[in-house]
């Protein structure tokens, strides 16, 4: 059922048009990653240098809702091929969450370092601006919550910002990894303790560190990896961290091994050396194919599927959006009911011998299903 309008007509005061957004479902209709998505948008504008793409996935549940990621793709086909992975997993990550939200989001294509400028970051929020409120955002990997703040300040459909709104969401994202972890924990051994469970991190950024301080707060023993030289260096002083290369980490012989970095952790080839009994994670699209979870379900290994144990974040800015504004206590209850949700899929997966995330898409196809009427 499609929901969507086409964005307004963008002429800027003053006649100058520098901004251009086409529809580009059809495109993307042609690549392996489409999925029936309702609506894609491509923003450009040279003078600017904005490439932003907007997937809008499913709004069966509600209105689309998504971070916005700025990542210097290969490619314009990986990027739209990310926003159609990415804005798919939403979709599903609002309805297992029970957030009434559908599944969008953004790609814009740059280096967060080097060419995220006030003038691109203007012709987005102006993109934004353009879809009347069809798509909400935020942060994601490569957009800050400074930059949150620039984009509110221009367009309405911001979330994640620190004026009026829940600011950054990636602590909650790691509580909540850090509940789901205990949870799979909980369910493998029969005891969701911490102290001297070795914790294999990859990745150090926002959700990753958060991580590192609660599970190195409850006793746990980490080994970490980062490209980024600086972050390792703060995760060994501050935890005691031991650091291997990033080639390594999925290997490290620990008893949970959590990706918080980018997609694409777990693959075919990967998955047959993993060190770990329990992958427990904040990273997006951790499998690299949906029969990875098989290939680790087969191997012994507890998967709690991505975004149900990373939706903290996501239940934390879909609350600024309720209709009597942000209550971070009702927030963070929602997210404590993260581990619940992961027994339940647990519980299921053993009972009928089938991955965690076949499961968890049936719970969530179910309830979009629902919606759909
Ligand atoms: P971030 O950009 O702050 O951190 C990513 C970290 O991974 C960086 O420190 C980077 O140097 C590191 N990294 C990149 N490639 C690596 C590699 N090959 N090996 C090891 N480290 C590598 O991003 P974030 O906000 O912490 O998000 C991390 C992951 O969690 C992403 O996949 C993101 O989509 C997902 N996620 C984040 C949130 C949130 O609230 N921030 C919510 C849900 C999901």
């Amino acid at each position: 059922m499609l929901h969507v309008r086409e964005p307004r007509s963008l002429r800027r005061p003053g006649g100058a048009m520098t901004l251009e957004i086409t529809d580009i479902t059809g495109e993307a209709g042609k690549l392996k990653a489409f999925d029936g998505h309702e609506r894609i948008w491509l923003g450009r504008d040279e003078a600017r240098g904005l490439t932003g793409i907007v997937a809008i996935h499913n709004t069966a549940r509600g209105p689309a809702l998504g971070g916005t990621r700025v990542w210097p793709h290969e490619s314009f086909e990986a990027a739209l091929t990310d926003a159609l992975r990415l804005s798919r997993g939403m979709t599903y990550k609002s309805a297992i969450a029970n957030v009434p939200f559908g599944g969008g989001k953004a790609v814009i294509v740059a280096d967060s370092r080097t060419g995220k400028t006030p003038a691109l970051l203007e012709a987005y929020a102006e993109m934004l601006a353009a879809l009347e409120g069809q798509f909400y955002t935020g942060e994601d990997v490569g957009l800050t919550v400074a930059d949150a703040d620039f984009l509110r300040a221009r367009t309405p459909n911001v979330t994640g910002t620190t004026v009026g709104g829940s600011g950054n969401p990636s602590p909650v994202t790691a509580h909540g990894v850090f509940l789901g972890l205990k949870a799979a924990l909980g369910h493998a051994r029969g005891s969701d303790a911490l102290a001297g469970v070795h914790v294999a991190v990859q990745g150090l950024g926002s959700v990753g560190y958060a991580l590192c301080e609660e599970l190195h707060a409850a006793g746990a023993r980490l080994t970490v990896a980062d490209i980024d030289g600086a972050q390792l260096a703060r995760a060994q002083q501050a935890f005691g961290a031991q650091a291997v290369d990033t080639d390594r980490i999925a290997g490290v012989a620990a008893d949970v091994f959590a990706p918080c970095a980018l997609g694409g952790a777990l693959s075919r080839d990967i998955i047959p050396g993993l060190g770990a009994g329990i992958v427990a994670g904040s990273a997006n699209n951790q499998l690299a194919e949906h029969d990875d979870a098989r290939r680790l379900m087969e191997r012994g290994v507890l998967y709690a599927p991505d975004y149900v144990i990373n939706a903290g974040g996501l239940i934390n800015v879909a609350a600024e959006l309720a209709p009597g504004g942000y209550d971070r206590k009702a927030a963070m209850a929602k997210v404590s009911e993260i581990p619940l949700t992961l027994l339940d899929i647990f519980r299921r997966s053993d009972a009928a011998g089938r991955p965690t995330n076949d499961v968890a898409q049936e719970i969530a196809e179910e309830r979009i299903a629902a919606a759909n009427g």
